[in-house]
């Protein structure tokens, strides 16, 4: 079992396993996408494998593919089922924007995966596609078509708040909660890489979806989301507020970066590189990374630390 110093258990590692995406969200990305690092830059299959490893038999029980667009890396499918085997790991989880989900639905499903994540900031064509800049509605409404039909359950849609972009897409998005057995979770915009200096309407509280959507109850709270529902929906909604509420205190989790990076905290500078160990060295530096947890993050007070953008952390 990993405890930090805050006597937190770690039991969540989010790995990105490429920086790479099909998409430039305004928000995340620069128009021109990422300069292509060189292969050899990112982790190989086999070590995003062996990192893993190492943190299922410190105490981590779950697991979250992320990216950049966790489905553009090759042999994606390979790696999900691998994981899945490992003994102690309970639940395998990806997000992804879902426009790849028409072609990889059922192989991530027989793999093993146990939940997906889809983000989806809007519904109106124009305005996905204006948000994401490459991207189409169709093509990720197709996605979570695909992963229903898949087998998937528990489906988490989520859409970042874009204060004069998508807050009138609020009550549209959340009624997808109310027709499916999905939850609608609306994540505050946090400072950091392309829109770390944008102007203050765009960060706006999450407290917008409750006065868009009067009728939703609260239900309870799991770590990071306040979750809503209305009588007779299917689904909830959740609030995410990293940055109104910040949820330090019950954070269990740890990142490693595509080229190989422990980030303790996702808003801290300290990296900790775990490429090229092995073993007992591998071992002592995840646990250095786990020691390394701040006890909470200062993102209103100094700004995001962190120095890299949410595509190389994987949000
Ligand atoms: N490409 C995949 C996707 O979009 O789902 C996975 C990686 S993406 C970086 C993970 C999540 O981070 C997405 O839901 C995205 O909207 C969110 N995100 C990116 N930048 C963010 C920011 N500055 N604040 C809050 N969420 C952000
Ligand atoms: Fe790509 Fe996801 Fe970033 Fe959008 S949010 S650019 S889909 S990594």
């Amino acid at each position: 079992m990993m405890r930090d110093t805050s006597g937190r258990t770690i039991r969540y590692l989010r790995l990105s396993v490429t920086d790479l995406c099909n998409y430039r969200c305004i928000y995340c990305m620069e128009p021109d996408g990422v300069c292509k690092k060189n292969h050899g830059e990112i982790l190989s299959l086999e070590e995003l494998l062996e990192i893993a490893s190492a943190c299922v038999a410190l105490g981590v029980t779950k697991i979250r593919l992320t990216g950049g667009e966790p489905l553009v890396r090759r042999n994606i499918v390979w790696l999900c089922r691998e994981l899945k085997k490992l003994p102690g790991l309970e639940e395998l989880t990806l997000t992804t924007n879902g426009a790849y989900l028409p072609r990889f639905a059922q192989a991530l499903k027989a793999s093993g995966v146990d939940r997906l994540n889809i983000s989806l900031d809007t519904l109106d064509p124009a305005r996905y596609r204006a948000i994401t800049r490459t991207g189409e509605l169709k093509g990720a409404l197709s996605g979570l078509a695909a992963a229903e039909a898949a087998g998937f359950t528990d489906t988490k849609i989520n859409a970042v708040l874009l204060g004069g972009v998508n807050d009138g897409d609020i009550p549209a998005l959340a009624r997808l909660a109310r027709d499916r057995a999905v939850s609608v979770r609306f994540i505050e915009l946090m400072p950091m890489g392309v829109c770390r200096d944008w102007e203050r309407e765009r960060f706006i509280s999450a407290d917008a979806v409750r006065k868009a959507l009067p009728e939703l109850r609260y239900l309870d709270s799991d770590g990071v989301a306040e979750r809503y529902t209305a009588p007779d929906w299917a689904g909830t909604v959740g609030l995410i507020r990293p940055v109104s509420h910040r949820f330090c205190r019950q954070c269990d989790r740890i990142r490693v970066t595509a080229e190989g990076r422990l980030k303790p905290c996702l808003h801290s500078a300290t990296e900790i590189a775990l490429r090229g160990l092995h073993g007992e060295a591998l071992r002592e530096a995840i646990l250095r990374g786990v020691q390394a947890k701040p006890a909470h993050h200062e993102l209103l007070e100094t700004g995001s630390q962190s120095g890299r953008a949410m595509y190389e952390i994987g949000g």
